[in-house]
């Protein structure tokens, strides 16, 4: 009985905000993306993280794919899907993100409810990034869904395979454990189109003090250092705004904006300083750290 009750408990979850929330690795984040993207404002965000409000949120999973770190952990809103439509209905409505994960699969067809202009708006929007990857865009079709395509005659052998497949495919998705189905992570935003980056990082070296709070907190791994080299990788950024939210020095731009992925480089120098003996990073060779010069800040991790 213990074991069936335990089973039974299992099937259902409530959605949460996991550890790796950029929140979380530093206060002076101001990631503001769950909350926004939730109809039912049952999203709080304080300082001690992220809440959600059990008793507001209707589980619908507009949230996850919204999250740049993939911390809200649950399943994401359950869209229709026919032939390589995908079909939305009046309300949540999808961030880029998810339309990504969709073509990924397959979709090339979207059908909006008629007037749907802001879904129309963020088709377009979607459209411009797919285009520059120089990749097929979607289609946009409105109306009624029964007058889709995509309801393709199947052989009696084609049907019954596809009966028992979809059989198969609805007992797993509801009596397996909610947790076993959770799927934040398919909207990665890194390495969702090979070689691109959907977001610029700029360093600005004039202002960078080298204090490495950002290379140390980035969730990404975006700046990597290697003896006297910073690699700053564009296609690891998820957009989180987190390195540009710690640097007191103001010296991070992260901005949307599809292009190749880089690997920018840039030479520095591991010194140690005379006054204080402590090991620094200085773009040029100088005896006193930053710290001890009064310019430089101390690092917050
Ligand atoms: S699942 Fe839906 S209602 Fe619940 S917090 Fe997320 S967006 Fe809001
Ligand atoms: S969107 Fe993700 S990272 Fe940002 S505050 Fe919400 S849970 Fe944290
Ligand atoms: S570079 Fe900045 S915006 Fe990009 S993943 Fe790292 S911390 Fe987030």
């Amino acid at each position: 009985m213990p074991l069936l009750m335990n089973w039974l408990e299992s099937l259902t979850y409530d959605i949460k905000a996991g550890g790796q929330c950029v929140r979380n690795a530093s206060p002076l984040s101001t990631c503001t993306a769950c909350k926004e993207s939730c109809e039912k404002n049952a999203i709080i965000i304080e300082k001690s993280g992220v809440q959600i409000v059990k008793e507001q949120c209707n589980g619908c999973g507009l949230c996850i794919p919204s999250c740049p770190v993939q911390a809200i952990e649950g399943l994401s809103p359950n869209r229709k899907t026919i032939g390589d439509t995908l079909v939305l209905g009046e309300d949540l409505q999808p961030t880029k993100y998810e339309l990504f994960h969709f073509y990924k699969k397959g979709i090339r067809t979207i059908a909006i409810p008629k007037g749907g202009s802001e879904m129309q708006i963020l088709i377009d929007e979607t459209n411009e990034i797919l285009e520059k990857i120089n990749t097929n865009l979607f289609q946009v079709v409105t109306g009624p869904v029964h007058d889709l395509k995509g309801q393709t005659r199947l052989s009696r052998r084609d049907f019954f395979s596809k009966l028992a497949k979809d059989g198969k495919n609805l007992a797993l998705s509801t009596v397996t454990p909610a947790k076993w189905r959770f799927d934040q992570d398919k909207f990665k935003r890194a390495g969702m189109f090979e070689g691109w980056a959907f977001f610029q990082v700029h360093l600005d070296s004039e202002k960078c003090t080298l204090c490495e709070t950002c290379f140390r907190l980035c969730p990404g791994k975006v700046f990597m250092t290697n003896g006297s080299l910073l690699v700053i990788d564009t296609g690891n950024c998820n957009g989180c705004s987190l390195c540009m939210d710690v640097c007191r020095d103001n010296a991070l731009r992260v901005k949307p904006d599809l292009q190749r992925a880089l690997e920018l480089v840039a030479t520095f120098l591991p010194l140690s300083c005379q006054k204080c003996s402590c090991d620094f990073l200085s773009w040029e060779d100088t005896d006193i750290c930053p710290i001890c010069q009064g310019s430089g800040q101390h690092s917050l991790s």
